[in-house]
């Protein structure tokens, strides 16, 4: 199961799937991306089965171009290694899109919340419960980075979040609690991964993410805070490895 990000001014499609190809040694049933469109919107693609079934699927029922978007590969613990279930799962009526590594012990608690306020769920996976609550507490609060604050301080397990929305084009907010995530920092563009190989051939300049963090990036811009909103220095190391 692999995680990668791209805020930049490349077709993010292919920085996404050169970032889930170098990671597939980590295992994986199922693949997906998300882009955000020049035209503004949210369009995905998923896949049960290797990569190449979702570069398959891309040839026939391509996604719009952008220059951010999420890409995932699945190891699946809740719902079975379907289309369906692959990620990412949307939320706030498609305006938003995550990925997630790990498992939310906590989620038929919270899908039963929001059953009773009225949403549905097309997917049986712990993960579409964090992105309907994530679409749900973006619409209270109105900012993503805040709305992903709130909703990993009720979740519990492990797990690593990507999402973006239609609201904030260029930005991708991730958080971690016992998963892995790294920051790629490149020249007016930046990446997000489980693990270094989702960006070394672009750049080689990485910062840690520790445990309990939240990340905004856009091309220009890293921000981390704690999950209590405290402002967290980043520490950017090189990379001695080889694209
Ligand atoms: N628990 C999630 C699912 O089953 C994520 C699994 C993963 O780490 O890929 O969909």
């Amino acid at each position: 199961c692999g995680i990668v990000g791209y805020v930049g001014q490349q077709d993010t499609l292919a920085v996404l799937l050169g970032g889930l190809k170098r990671q597939e040694y980590r295992g994986y049933d199922s693949a997906g991306i998300a882009v955000l469109t020049e035209s503004g919107a949210i369009e995905t693609a998923k896949k049960a089965g290797k990569l190449q079934a979702l570069v398959d699927l891309l040839e026939t029922s391509p996604v719009s171009p952008g220059h951010t978007g999420i890409g995932h590969t699945r190891w699946a613990t809740h719902g079975g290694p379907t289309d369906i279930n692959a990620h990412p799962h949307l939320g706030d009526g498609g305006n938003l899109a995550l990925i997630h590594n790990g498992i939310i012990e906590n989620f038929a608690e919270i899908k039963v919340e929001l059953l009773a306020k009225g949403y549905e769920f097309v997917s049986e996976t712990d993960t579409a419960v964090a992105a309907v609550l994530l679409g749900d507490v973006y619409r209270e609060v109105g900012d993503l980075r805040e709305a992903m604050r709130l909703v990993v301080n009720r979740l519990e397990g492990a797990f690593t979040l990507l999402a973006v929305h239609t609201d904030a084009p260029q930005q991708i907010v991730a958080a971690r609690h016992n998963s892995p995530l790294v920051i790629g920092l490149g020249d007016g563009e930046n990446f997000l991964g489980s693990d270094v190989a989702a960006f070394v051939e672009y750049t080689h300049r990485a910062a840690a993410v520790g445990q309990n963090q939240v990340v905004r990036i856009s091309p220009e811009t890293v921000e981390v805070i704690d999950f209590d909103g405290n402002p967290v220095a980043i520490e950017e190391y090189e990379i001695a490895w080889d694209a």
